[in-house]
């Protein structure tokens, strides 16, 4: 048996989504799993589609993932160069060959020509067909006609890994473009060359391209050329509705993702259940498993969601296994500039005192802010507070001047903080949803942040008393 060898075949015309990388995916966990290779092949002949910066957003979002290749633009193979226009003579070879063969000839329509033709069938309500219209006697090519291919229209069936048995009748095999008149060859042509030039066993690739895989079989029965493995994954499909995730419906890039701070874990576990399951309801997968686990043959018909509240929880899944250390290491980049004034054991315990509510990492300045900075009172915490606001502020005042007095004896460990504020509701016969949501708006200008005495017992009892002391004082002067 040949050994594995899938290939991501992206053509460079913007940044990569989830959609393109879920088959990227696929493909690398294939040849994984049969400890074969993944090959990285850039699609670049539409040169009117080429987006500048694209190959690099591609390289990164792969990067980010850890979705290794052996072979691409950046690593010479034995079939390279694994870059589409650069590989040009060899298109221009078998194009050659089909000529020769009397399996392409040169098309002498001009474009208004062509237009016109479509124009009539459309009339006459029928499908266009350009086999119906092939030139007696065609011009000899040369290069600056559209090469077509000469079709020999037959009904096709063919197995997909995914889709099962499928098959379509002769109206759907036309004589299609080979080489454009710019010398560049289609995608139609050149990646039957390439992939079977590269000894790819399976193509992976998306739905789109379905209705021409008769075409293309008519193509490779022409150029001799032997059948891959096709497999095709569903859609991916809108969180919220049925159409596909597209630039145009305001899919985030893969690494719009990576910039939010989902770890790479959290994303490649969201990404393999958009179309995959292993027969049982896991969700939460390491890579290994991944590869021992990934079979095409479990790879579901219909569509699959993107859905960013599972990503969400995914990713505080992987933040809650990392200990204070390594999240202190991913965070470098999300950490709060005025964190560089503490020292790293300071920003470490801060760290973990937030990582159970942390659902990714570009939240860290919101959640952590207040442990080095002093910020400015904002009132509307205290009068947007469902309890607080039916409160008197001089009766706030005073809860938080019998809380300072409290605080005042208190050495701030944590286990002694703990009493003491529960001391401190006995005293004032209060509720810790009013006594503990003032210390904390006093303490931290937030609605929420962790428990109360791990909170201010890392900020420590200056800091603390400090804060509010200035909110007792911002009462007395607002009164
Ligand atoms: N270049 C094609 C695209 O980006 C890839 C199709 C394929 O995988 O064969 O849509």
């Amino acid at each position: 048996m040949r050994p594995t060898r899938t290939r991501f075949a992206p053509s460079p015309t913007g940044a990569l989504h989830a959609g393109a990388i879920r088959t990227a995916l696929f493909a690398w966990l294939v040849a994984k799993h049969d400890k074969g290779q993944f090959i990285l092949r850039i699609e670049d002949t539409d040169q009117v589609r080429n987006v500048e910066g694209a190959v690099d957003n591609i390289i990164a979002s792969l990067k980010y993932l850890g979705l290794d290749w052996s072979e691409g633009p950046d690593i010479a193979g034995p079939y390279g160069p694994y870059i589409q226009s650069q590989r040009l003579p060899i298109y221009h070879q078998w194009a050659n060959k089909l000529i020769e063969n009397g399996r392409a000839y040169a098309d002498p329509y001009t474009k208004d020509q062509l237009d016109q033709l479509r124009d009539q069938a459309k009339q006459q309500k029928k499908p266009f067909l350009f086999r119906n219209h092939r030139p007696d006697n065609p011009p000899k090519w040369d290069g600056s006609q559209p090469l077509r291919f000469k079709s020999d229209p037959k009904t096709y069936q063919w197995n997909d890994l995914v889709l099962g048995k499928l098959s379509a009748g002769p109206e759907s095999v036309d004589d299609f473009i080979i080489i454009k008149s710019d010398g560049y060859p289609t995608y139609n042509f050149c990646h039957i060359i390439d992939d079977h030039l590269m000894e790819i066993t399976h193509l992976i690739r998306s739905q789109e391209f379905i209705p021409s895989v008769p075409k293309f079989l008519n193509l490779y029965e022409a150029l001799k050329i032997p059948l891959p493995i096709f497999a095709t994954p569903p859609p991916v499909l809108n969180q919220d509705n049925d159409r596909k995730l597209s630039k145009r419906e305001g899919a985030k890039q893969v690494l719009d993702y990576q910039r939010m701070g989902i770890l790479p874990e959290a994303m490649i576990n969201m990404i393999v259940s958009l179309g995959w399951n292993d027969g049982t309801t896991d969700e939460i997968y390491s890579t290994e498993q991944l590869i021992e686990k990934f079979d095409l043959s479990r790879v579901q018909k219909s569509g699959a969601h993107f859905n960013e509240d599972k990503l969400l929880w995914l990713n505080g899944h992987y933040i809650r296994k990392l200990n204070d250390l390594e999240l202190f290491k991913l965070s470098t980049n999300y950490l709060p500039d005025s964190s560089k004034n503490f020292d790293d054991t300071y920003v470490q315990s801060v760290l973990g005192l937030i990582k159970e509510r942390l659902k990714y990492l570009a939240e860290i300045p919101v959640l952590t802010n207040f442990f080095f900075e002093d910020l400015p009172i904002n009132i509307k915490l205290i009068d947007e507070n469902k309890v607080l606001s039916k409160i008197s502020k001089s009766d706030l005042k005073e809860l938080l001047i019998a809380s300072v007095a409290e605080l005042e004896s208190n050495d701030f460990q944590l286990k002694n903080l703990v009493d003491c504020l529960n001391r401190l509701l006995e005293k004032t016969n209060q509720q810790p949803k009013v006594l503990f949501s003032l210390i904390r708006i006093a303490t931290t200008q937030a609605p929420a942040s962790p428990p109360l005495a791990e909170t201010i017992s890392l900020l420590g009892k200056e800091k603390t008393l400090g804060r509010i002391n200035q909110l007792i004082e911002y009462l007395v002067k607002s009164n």
